[in-house]
């Protein structure tokens, strides 16, 4: 067998084309069936409300600069069930909590119940504020997360209410990313691409049993069923940890496509990839953290859909590495006998050339429609890559600098809304 191949192709080649099916291949396969799911089935949630009080989280460290803007954001709110809002606030070290203050005395009936604000002595992560939050909300109680630097629309908690009526089997529920890009940018492509690739992947997960990626921008989910137990502080997942959470219990954790929050991607180069490296570390130590369930016996969809992800998150990156090494090396080596007339196999000029073909493709990018599906693919997977390195080089991931430019993005924009409407 190997005298076969060899014969037909150099073991390089065989490394390259291998290594870069097995890392390929279960990622295309897996969007490609989640689409098509996605496609011939929707998820809508029943017309019943649920009777549960809810209470919206808003974990702020160091927000000063936008919490003016998302407190109007979430009065608008047009839900008239029983709700409040529980700000949590970890240390911060600046003027947020005076502005809050400054803001809920001139707008007294913003909220129809007072709003809270609880402090954490020390500022300890994002998810150890969301256990903190926990421990102050009652059991019967749906919880809303949601971040300071998003904006989400008026009927929102009408929305989420509607996914835990009764009879719901439904036990947390993640809102659906509308990132907005530089408008300079192509944002509409870059938008298309991600759909494409990832909520397509969520909205499949969530028909046929439950996604364990969620965004922690806007979720809610059952208090009850998280009880008294607590997300692990050291990790910065703690969106896809409730996901995972409430599937272990037996309740569905779901993607509401139309659940939709508006949020703004930091347009510093160097921020954005920080903050994507931090986020994927967050998953691959979550998909770690769970190998129980996929290598579990027990045959379900969630633990093939675990299954699928830790292959991505963990195992791809590592062989796309592989296959990138093999891919250069080989294309040196075709290069070298092609000068000293060294005869070789077809295949291997056939595959060097399709592979700097490939190179061309990936530098030309923005400008061809597969280009720019490349680029995006193989930012994810050096963005994985990256996790690795980082991992071997210290770094908390739990505690994190704030990115700052998707923030003056946002305020920016607002301004420009608020002086139109005058
Ligand atoms: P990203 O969207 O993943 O880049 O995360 P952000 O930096 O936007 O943080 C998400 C939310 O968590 C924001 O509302 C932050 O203010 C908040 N946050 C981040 N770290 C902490 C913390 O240590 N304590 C509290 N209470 N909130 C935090
Ligand atoms: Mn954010």
């Amino acid at each position: 067998m190997f005298v076969l191949v060899h014969a037909m192709i150099d073991p390089l080649g065989a490394i390259q084309i291998g290594a870069g099916l097995l890392a390929t291949f279960p990622l295309i396969d897996h969007w490609w069936r989640m689409r098509r799911i996605s496609r011939w089935r929707k998820l809508e949630p029943g017309n019943e409300k649920t009777d549960s009080p809810i209470v919206v989280v808003l974990p702020i460290w160091n927000e000063e600069k936008i919490i003016r803007l998302r407190l109007d954001n979430l009065a608008q709110q047009q839900y008239t069930g029983h709700w409040s809002l529980m700000i949590v606030d970890s240390a911060s070290t600046d003027q947020g909590l005076q502005i809050i203050d400054t803001w809920l005395n001139e707008n007294p009936n913003a909220f129809s119940n007072a709003p809270s604000i609880v402090r954490m002595p020390q500022r300890l992560g994002k998810t150890a504020a969301v256990n903190f939050a926990l421990d102050h909300i009652d059991l019967e109680s749906i919880v809303v997360l949601t971040d300071a630097d998003v904006l989400i629309s008026p009927d929102s908690l009408n929305r989420i209410s509607r996914w835990f009526g009764s009879g719901s089997d439904i036990g947390a529920v993640s809102g659906t990313p509308y990132p907005i890009s530089d408008p300079l940018t192509s944002a509409e492509r870059n938008e298309e691409t991600y759909r494409r690739f990832y909520i397509d992947q969520r909205i499949g997960e969530s028909i046929i049993d439950s996604t364990p990626i969620f965004e922690g921008s806007l979720l809610a989910f059952r208090r009850d069923v998280i009880g008294n137990n607590r997300l692990d502080m050291t990790t910065n997942a703690d969106d896809s940890q409730i996901a995972i959470m409430i599937r272990r219990s037996g309740l569905k954790s779901i993607f509401d496509s139309e659940l939709i929050f508006h949020e703004y991607i930091p347009t510093d180069f160097v921020e954005n990839n920080r903050r994507s490296i931090r986020r994927a570390r967050g998953l691959q130590n979550l998909f770690w953290m769970n190998r129980d369930l996929w290598l579990s016996q027990k045959e379900d969809q969630f633990s093939r859909i675990l299954r699928r992800q830790a292959w991505i998150h963990l195992i791809s990156p590592v062989l796309v590495m592989i296959s990138l090494v093999a891919m250069f090396a080989h294309i040196g080596l075709t290069m070298f006998r092609i000068q000293n007339g060294i005869s070789m196999p077809l295949a291997d000029i056939v595959l060097a050339f399709v592979s700097s073909f490939s190179i061309v493709v990936f530098l030309m990018g923005d400008w061809i429609p597969f280009g720019r599906t490349l680029q995006a693919y193989l930012r994810g997977q050096s963005i994985l890559m990256h996790v690795y390195l980082d991992r071997i080089i210290r770094r908390n991931a739990a505690i994190w600098e704030p990115t700052q430019s998707n923030r003056d993005a946002l305020l920016e924009s607002s301004k420009k809304k608020k002086g139109s409407d005058l």
